[in-house]
């Protein structure tokens, strides 16, 4: 029987150009979680070595430009899209009757602009609290992806709005440990991360690179996607109590 993997890719940055090319190649889907209240509206080919000046925001000295709103049907044509709010709300930072405003106007906008159903969430900054789950359930969304890892996606996430991936892409020993025992078990193996974390190290590329080719070249391996594999969890948990 063959098992599953998916992944998905957060925040809507130009380092997504490059991901997706090699994602294509690979013939691997993807899930990408988007705040298009932080995407500017025209620009395009943002630069990617913005020096960070005072307050700007950057991983580790590298500031990725996002990607524009009006690259988001070319760049991202043929994945999926989810969720991840307007312009990264966290939960817990307003009220929840705000929060998730933010999370619809980003799954209305980017429904608009792609002409499809977009009821993926990942939750911004991994935070999450039993009111947005509430929220979230009540709007309808599939799942709401956090920052917690699970060692078996199928037994062990027992509500989908607090969905936990096996691991970060660049965890290295937990993610080939868990891909071989998704792959024994005939199961779920889901990785996600930011494209903007390979900043650019042709080393990081590579990796990457030599990751997807690895699962490509794996005969019992399929890819679906983050709402295929929410869909597969075994019991769907009842509305919260009021
Ligand atoms: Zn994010």
């Amino acid at each position: 029987m063959k098992f599953k993997v998916c992944c998905c890719w957060d925040d809507g940055v130009v380092n997504d150009i490059r991901l997706v090319e090699m994602l294509r190649k690979h013939g691997a889907k993807a899930t990408f979680n988007l705040n298009p209240g932080l995407m500017p509206p025209e620009i395009r080919g943002v630069p990617s070595w913005v020096p960070p000046g005072p307050g700007s925001w950057s991983f580790r000295g590298f500031s990725n430009g996002k990607l524009s709103l009006r690259d988001i049907p070319e760049i991202y044509d043929g994945f999926e899209l989810a969720s991840h709010c307007w312009k990264h709300e966290s939960a817990g930072t307003m009220p929840d009757s705000d929060w998730i405003r933010t999370a619809m106007d980003a799954r209305k906008f980017i429904e608009d602009i792609v002409q499809r159903p977009c009821r993926g969430f990942a939750y911004p900054n991994g935070r999450f609290t039993p009111g947005a789950m509430a929220e979230l359930r009540k709007a309808g969304f599939a799942y709401g992806r956090t920052t917690k890892n699970v060692d078996d996606f199928l037994s062990e996430n027992s509500d989908p709005m607090a969905l936990a991936a096996n691991c970060h892409y660049l965890n290295n020993n937990k993610f080939w440990k868990d891909y071989e025992a998704a792959r024994s078990r005939g199961r779920v193996f889901y990785f996600w991360g930011h494209s903007y974390e390979m900043m650019e190290y042709d080393r990081l590329w590579q990796f990457m690179d030599d990751t997807f080719r690895h699962i490509a070249e794996d005969p019992d391996a399929e890819w679906i996607t983050v709402e295929e594999a929410a869909s597969m969890l075994p019991h769907p948990v009842a509305p919260a109590n009021p």
